[in-house]
């Protein structure tokens, strides 16, 4: 379902959440609690990929508006809770959720997948942003493996004389490094693959962002046995005093703790 309303029943048959999405955990979420006969729940995204994988039940697509057209959207829609299940650099989206919940007296809660952690045999060289990684990759590496997807490809724009393969769900719309090689695919993806690419491509570093999760791991599991550093970019902060949990099945227990 496209446009600014969902099709939400009214009068109220549960309690009314908002599940703002784009990730897996709120793919799992929306699965649960939407057959669940207490909860009425509609999906957001934000239609930045072309074919989405959709959530189950209702879902609008599209920006709101920035905080006040949230807002607006959550009051004419009677949502009682919202749960910020956006990627964890989706911030200006953790933002807006979380001044207009607190704008409106609504219960939030940001679900966030645990970031990755170091492992033995492990390279990685953290830096605070994609401004930082593009200085970080500079001097590092002449053949890189941009996984950032398909927004801040632009930050390494500017790096001539070096070589990148870019992974991305859909092309990205901004500027691209001069010399480079576009993959277009989706996750999962296997270690075996990983390592292939990363060989037939004589990758020499590999840039992503902390997003955490099995669907894309695999990548550095087949850096570590590679002995290829990685550039990893770490997650924006969350507002102060947000209430998080790392699981679909943590949130689902804040679900119905709310009910
Ligand atoms: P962002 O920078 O935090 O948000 C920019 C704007 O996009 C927001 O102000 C909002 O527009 C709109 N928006 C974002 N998420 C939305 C949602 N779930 N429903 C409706 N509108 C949304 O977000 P982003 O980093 O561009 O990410 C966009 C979407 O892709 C998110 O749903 C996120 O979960 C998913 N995603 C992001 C990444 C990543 O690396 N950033 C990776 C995988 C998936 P208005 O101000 O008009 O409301």
């Amino acid at each position: 379902m496209n446009g600014k309303r969902a099709s939400l029943p009214s009068p109220a048959k549960g309690l009314r959440v908002l599940i703002l999405g784009g990730t897996r955990e709120a793919r799992e979420l929306a699965e649960t609690a939407g057959r669940e006969p207490g909860f009425e729940v509609v999906s957001s995204l934000a239609g930045r990929v072309r074919a989405p994988v959709l959530p189950a039940g209702p879902v609008r697509v599209g920006g709101f508006g920035g905080t006040d057209g949230l807002r607006t959207w959550l009051s004419d829609n009677g949502i009682q809770v919202l749960v910020d299940a956006t990627h964890p650099f989706a911030a200006t989206m953790t933002e807006h959720a979380t001044a207009a919940g607190a704008s409106l007296g609504l219960p939030v809660v940001h679900l966030r997948r645990a970031g990755w952690r170091e492992a033995p045999g492990d390279r990685w060289l953290r830096v605070p942003d994609l401004a930082a990684a593009a200085e970080t990759v500079a001097r590092t590496g002449t053949r890189i493996f941009l996984t950032i997807g398909r927004q801040g490809v632009g930050a390494f724009a500017h790096l001539s004389g070096r070589w990148f393969l870019i992974r991305a769900i859909d092309p990205p719309s901004g500027p691209c490094p001069p010399d480079h090689e576009m993959l277009l695919a989706r996750g999962p993806f296997t270690v075996a693959d990983e390592a292939r690419l990363l060989a037939d491509r004589r990758i020499d570093v590999l840039v992503t962002k902390d997003s955490g999760g099995e669907l894309t791991a695999a990548k550095l599991t087949a850096a570590r046995e590679r002995h290829i550093p990685v550039v990893m970019v770490d997650r924006p902060p969350l507002p102060a005093g947000a209430l998080t949990v790392e699981t679909a099945g943590a949130a689902w227990d804040w679900l119905r703790a709310q009910a």
